[in-house]
């Protein structure tokens, strides 16, 4: 990624000469072509950082490549915003005119910058859609829906940089170069993202063959299909699952595993939270399934010692209980479920049976946040040796915040910690 932002950058600048620099407006117009072209670069960086792409996955995982997402995300705004206006100001000074007109001549008159500016109000609408107090208001789809338009953001703003972009102009190197770049993220993403869930959901074709109350609002949905052994899915994971029937089909929702599949049976386990959640404990018996997946990086794979301490909150023991059923023999596992009444603790009669066959043990604390806290103090008192294992943990945000505190608190090194969360 450093390299391909080395050549944008040598492209802007080889396209740039003393002359140009030099004439009325130059400078801001060749600062307004390098922030094009590199907010367009970190733009297509940032989509493949979230485009499903296997080996990205498997070298760094989704919850991290999901943050550098958001953490890059701003910056390709703020660089093409930065770009319309040093293109307009430069052009101004160039034509000795106002600024306001020439923004007027540049979307009437020049080829494509009408779309492309169009594009830019896209973009920014689905930045500030995403800045943290914004997205706290909105529906989840909303949002979604709004950043669904940034595809048709990028696709609008490839032809006047090509048709409009010095560099573009004057090199068939260059635009070779850019429009490889683009081709070859719109080929990872359409196949990451759509061909290859659509291919898995047609050959697995999985439906719902049951759907039974787990406990207080929690509902269990286990379906069924074929070939399901080619479905690559350790213990801990989740897929996003999109239920073939009204009101399901646009947003897929992800839900982990609750256990490890069952010669053609999977299963996961869904606390209502809102309406998709809710609406599982409707689904009838023959509904369709569609999946995204598996992902998540809370798996045996990452174990480096032979203990093991898993954290649960609430239905964050969806996943730990499937990893747990996964674990290698060998690996000794301590199981700390936290609910806030006795019959929120699910899978209670499973996870002692596999805990013990496995030579661990389960702690089972009820009470609200603050009865039961989970601290250092604690956590010395519950699991003695806690340093020198590897820990997972789920829940909802706030919680799995808190433990890690207590973790690190406890001399659990940041590595040794793998954690999901549900959300809020
Ligand atoms: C990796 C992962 C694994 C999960 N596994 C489970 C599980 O095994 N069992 C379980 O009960 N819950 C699980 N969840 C949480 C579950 O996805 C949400 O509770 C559910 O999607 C809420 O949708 P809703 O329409 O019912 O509620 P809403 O009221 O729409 O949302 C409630 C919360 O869920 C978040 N949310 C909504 N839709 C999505 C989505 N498509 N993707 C991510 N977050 C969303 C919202 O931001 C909000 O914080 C998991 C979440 C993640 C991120």
């Amino acid at each position: 990624m450093g390299l391909g932002l080395g050549v944008t950058i040598a492209l802007a600048v080889s396209s740039e000469s003393l002359g140009t620099l030099a004439a009325p407006g130059g400078l801001a117009t060749a600062l307004g072509r390098l922030t094009g072209l590199v907010g367009t670069y970190l733009m297509l960086v940032s989509l493949l950082l979230v485009a499903r792409f296997p080996w990205l996955e498997r070298a760094a995982g989704q919850e991290r490549l999901v943050r550098w997402h958001r953490w890059l995300g701003p910056w390709p705004i703020f660089l093409i915003l930065a770009h319309a206006v040093l293109i307009t100001v430069g052009y101004a000074a160039a034509a000795a005119g106002g600024v306001i007109p020439m923004a007027w001549r540049l979307v009437t008159v020049y080829p494509n910058v009408l779309a492309a500016t169009v594009a830019l109000g896209l973009l920014m609408l689905a930045g500030i859609t995403s800045w943290r107090v914004a997205r706290r208001r909105l529906r989840h789809e909303t949002w979604w829906t709004i950043h669904l338009y940034l595809y048709l953001a990028m696709a609008l703003a490839l032809a006047h940089q090509v048709t409009a972009g010095a560099a573009f102009v004057i090199s068939p190197v260059a635009r070779a170069w850019w429009l490889g770049m683009w081709l070859g993220t719109a080929g990872v993403v359409l196949i990451f993202r759509f061909g290859l869930p659509l291919w898995r959901s047609v050959r697995h074709g999985l439906r719902v063959v049951e759907v039974r109350r787990e406990g207080p609002g929690t509902t269990t949905v286990i379906m069924k299909g074929s070939r399901l052994d080619r479905l690559s899915v350790r213990g801990g994971q989740y897929l996003n699952w999109r239920f073939l029937r009204r009101g399901h089909i646009v947003h897929a929702h992800p839900y982990s595993l609750s256990a490890m599949p069952q010669g053609d049976y999977l299963r996961i386990t869904v606390k209502a939270l809102g309406d998709h959640s809710a609406d599982l404990a409707r689904l009838k018996p023959g509904t369709w399934v569609a999946v995204e997946g598996a992902y998540g990086q809370l798996t045996h794979r990452v174990i480096e010692r032979d203990r093991v301490l898993l954290l649960a909150g609430g239905v964050g023991i969806t996943p730990l209980r499937a990893l747990l059923e996964d674990l290698p023999l060998g690996v000794h596992p301590v199981v700390i479920v936290r609910a806030s009444k006795r019959q929120d603790v699910l899978f209670h009669d499973e996870l002692a049976h596999l805990v013990k066959s496995r030579g661990g043990r389960l702690e089972v604390l009820v009470g609200s946040r603050k009865q039961v806290r989970l601290d250092a103090k604690k956590l010395r008192e519950l699991v003695p040796d806690a340093a020198g294992r590897d820990v997972f943990m789920c829940g909802p945000e706030g919680l799995v915040n808190g433990w890690r505190d207590a973790l690190e608190g406890v001399g659990v090194p940041m590595r040794h910690i793998h954690s999901e969360s549900f959300g809020g």
